[in-house]
């Protein structure tokens, strides 16, 4: 009999989650709040989240304020009353998020957090980190992306109380955004992220590679055997380029170290490495010569420094000109954006493409 009972169980949930279960996720998006507005799109309860106890109502479409002093317990829920949580909206302050609300309270004021199941949450990061107008499979290819990454990440404000940030820290939520073409992207691959040996892998992507991805040891120094550099079959024409006056470049590294006379770095080749330049040519470091002192720079720094879309590049003296040509943007890591679109433009489809950038992965379907 038992046995029966749990085979039901097990059909019930098998088709509730075929009915668009997805893992629910906590994203941090206020902290320090004494008060806040809120609003719902559906019949609500408001539940003690460790007894589960109901405490409060609340319709629907109505706004109200949750204030900390009046919650007595270390954290509250507001889950709606009858339909799945995917289907409802919350409106928290100014904004509409899909999913419920949780109030953690630390230090007598809320830290703010939307519950949203992983698929609708999908929905508002895609539009923030590609356009819309992006082709189809290129959207794809960055929804499992998006979709793996905030798996992989899940632990990253664990000691806050939430599962990610809003911000670019993790991955840049606005909440409920409608746009055909990302949800299209967000539906179609539901599930789906990418593994290497079993293992769910970082996904990370980055604007525009500029003809060739890095070796994530050459950025972050760890070594993982699916972010290897890769060359992009297509040319990116067209050079960025940033100009410094060689006494603007001279005293932003003090007065010890003179005037700038000299830039000691190889030609920049993209795939050809250097001493000086790793193997997809970016730079690794280069050498200035001031009338004082000369400085060895790692390529990273100089990027931050002078602001600089990325380290592939070339730099010379040009009369009382410091000239950084260069290619790309971003740190040049996994896949690259417009990479991406350039070859689902080409006919690629997503599976390609994030084989293509993430070496030897492969794609599985989790739900
Ligand atoms: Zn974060």
């Amino acid at each position: 009999m038992k046995k029966i009972l749990v085979l039901i169980i097990f059909l019930i949930m098998g088709r509730a989650e075929a009915a668009g279960w997805s893992p629910e996720l906590r994203i941090g998006l206020l902290s320090e709040v004494e008060e806040i507005s809120l609003q719902v799109s559906a019949p609500c309860i408001m539940i003690d989240a460790a007894s589960k106890k109901t405490l409060k109502k609340f319709p629907a479409d109505k706004k109200f304020t949750v204030k900390a002093k009046e919650i007595k317990t270390d954290a509250v829920e507001i889950r709606p009353e009858k339909i799945s949580i995917k289907d409802l909206r919350s409106t928290i302050g100014e904004k509409e998020y899909f999913g419920g609300v949780r109030l953690n309270k630390v230090n007598k004021k809320f830290v703010v957090i939307n519950l949203v199941p992983i698929e609708e949450y999908l929905r508002g990061v895609l539009p923030d980190e590609m356009s819309p107008s992006y082709p189809l499979e290129a959207l794809k290819a960055q929804a499992v992306a998006a979709r793996s990454f905030a798996l992989k990440n899940r632990e990253k404000h664990k000691k806050e109380g939430f599962d990610l940030c809003d911000k670019t820290h993790c991955q840049v939520y606005a909440g409920a955004k409608i746009f055909e073409s990302t949800d299209k992207a967000v539906e179609e691959t539901r599930g789906e992220i990418l593994t290497y040996k079993d293992k769910l892998i970082e996904t990370s992507f980055h604007a525009d590679s500029g003809g060739m991805t890095e070796n994530v040891s050459d950025v972050w120094g760890r070594a993982m055997p699916y972010l290897v550099a890769v060359k992009e079959v297509f040319k990116q024409v067209e050079p960025w380029t940033v100009k410094v006056s060689v006494k603007d470049f001279s005293s932003r590294f003090g007065d010890n170290f003179g005037t700038l006379k000299e830039i000691k770095l190889s030609d920049l080749r993209i795939g050809k490495s250097a001493n000086d330049r790793t193997s997809s040519g970016r730079v690794n470091f280069a050498q200035i010569v001031g009338t004082k002192k000369t400085l060895k720079l790692e390529g990273t720094e100089l990027r931050r420094k002078f602001s600089l879309p990325s380290t592939l590049f070339d730099m010379k003296i040009v009369d009382n000109e410091v000239i950084f040509t260069g290619y790309g943007s971003g740190h040049g890591v996994g896949m690259s954006q417009k990479g991406a679109r350039s070859y689902a433009l080409d006919g690629w489809s997503y599976k390609k493409i994030l084989e293509h950038y993430y070496h030897d992965s492969k794609l599985k379907r989790l739900y």
